[in-house]
């Protein structure tokens, strides 16, 4: 490592909380499926942001729709009309069955928008005094007090006691326990279609139609967090689309404006009237600039095909490395996902192989210990990923040994 590199890491200890653990890179720059640090080693990005940047870094267009946008106009706040936001709302629109949308920053704070919106809805709609949100063992949901309750976990929720109430979480990809978990407070059920941090864990379509028919029995809100499964990457726009079932409520963000920060709550017109003016609201929530990017991302999305694109050659990207898995038998144990979100599981803890692909020049993110994550940019093409998956293929003998 240079001595740029260890001055970066010293002004960072002494300058930033100390919230994240870095990976020992220091990026200088990015295209499309390449980063640069900053001694000039070139990376393949399997990991685009964490599922952020979907159409690679630093797109020519996107940067050309920003640039163009900053000129005109940037943030005026919530308080005025603003078409960048309408185009955009038309777009997302036309993508699923919801009939109204609401854009904030994160996808934290669009599952706090869902949150108070069942609640809301439940209350205020239904008249009945239900507040309690159903989540599932494994799932993220998010940072702030309230999605970390409706996280679950334990290692997130660490010396931040008291939790807010309302919050139960229980068994995945199991119908009777949420059956069980049922009642007359439940307000909405949050789930995730695949469990992103949760180690890449597809649910079993079964298992999703008997939520929906759950929810719908009982009057219970169907909420789905797309916020890392959406925009294309599982082969169609959402992840539920897979499932054949008609969620109320539904949030994403990562990769909406490919790499400048938005989220969104799409619902439909039955639960939008729980929100009148005043129940909600965000002050940087679609300003002009980020409409006019996350607009220009509908459009590329849809002009090159990346949806067939992603699911395509997700699917042969997950025969690959199974066939790498056949290779070095009892190395790997399970590859799965959906599209471009793949997860491969080892048979042994992962840091020592992440590590070294790291140093061979890939970038990837290990969850759970044992799983290799992978969410490139929709637009990588197959060489970068067989190039993965024969560093894969040299490395993994002696790992797994
Ligand atoms: C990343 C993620 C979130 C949180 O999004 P932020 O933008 O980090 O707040 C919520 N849900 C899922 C499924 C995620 O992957």
């Amino acid at each position: 490592m240079s001595d740029t590199f260890d001055a970066i890491k010293r002004a960072e200890e002494a300058l930033l909380f100390k919230t994240y653990s870095r990976y020992p890179i220091a990026v200088a720059r990015g295209l499309g499926s390449r980063l640069w640090d900053m001694d000039g080693k070139e990376y393949i990005d399997l990991l685009a942001g964490i599922a952020v940047t979907g159409l690679g870094h630093c797109h020519p267009e996107i940067a050309e729709a920003i640039a163009d946008q900053a000129k005109k106009l940037i943030h005026v706040s919530n308080l005025f009309y603003q078409r960048e936001q309408l185009d955009l709302a038309r777009r997302i629109l036309a993508t699923a069955h919801f009939d109204k949308v609401f854009f904030c920053n994160s996808g934290a704070e669009a599952n706090e928008a869902a949150i108070k919106l069942a609640r809301r809805y439940q209350q205020r709609v239904q008249n009945r005094n239900a507040f309690e949100i159903i989540t599932f063992n494994g799932c993220f949901h998010g940072r702030t007090l309230a999605t970390v309750a409706a996280t679950g976990q334990q290692k997130f929720q660490d010396g931040f006691a008291p939790m807010p109430e309302g919050f139960t979480q229980i068994a995945w990809g199991d119908p009777a326990a949420l059956e069980a978990a049922i009642s007359d407070k439940s307000a909405g059920v949050l789930i995730e279609m695949i469990q992103g941090e949760g180690g890449i864990r597809p649910a079993r379509p079964e298992f999703i139609r008997a939520v929906e028919r759950v929810c719908k029995d009982k009057g219970v809100l169907f909420m789905v967090d797309e916020v890392q499964a959406g925009m294309g990457r599982t082969g169609s726009w959402w992840a539920f689309q897979h499932f054949g079932v008609v969620p109320d409520i539904m949030t994403t963000a990562k990769s909406l404006a490919n790499g400048l920060p938005m989220g969104a709550m799409l619902g439909t017109d039955e639960v939008a009237r729980a929100f009148v003016a005043g129940s909600h609201a965000t002050t940087f929530g679609a300003s002009a600039l980020v409409s006019a990017a996350a607009s220009k991302v509908f459009e590329i999305i849809e002009r090159d095909h990346l949806l067939r694109h992603a699911g395509e050659l997700g699917g042969w990207a997950m025969r690959r490395f199974e066939a790498v898995g056949k290779a070095c038998p009892g190395a790997i144990t399970e590859v799965r996902g959906m599209g471009l979100m793949i997860g491969i599981e080892l048979a042994f803890p992962g840091k020592a192989l992440w590590e070294a692909l790291l140093q061979k020049g890939f970038i990837l993110n290990l969850t759970q210990e044992k799983v290799l994550r992978l969410l490139p940019a929709l637009t990588i093409g197959q060489e970068d990923l067989e190039r993965f998956a024969l560093a894969l293929e040299a490395l993994l003998p002696e790992h797994a040994a």
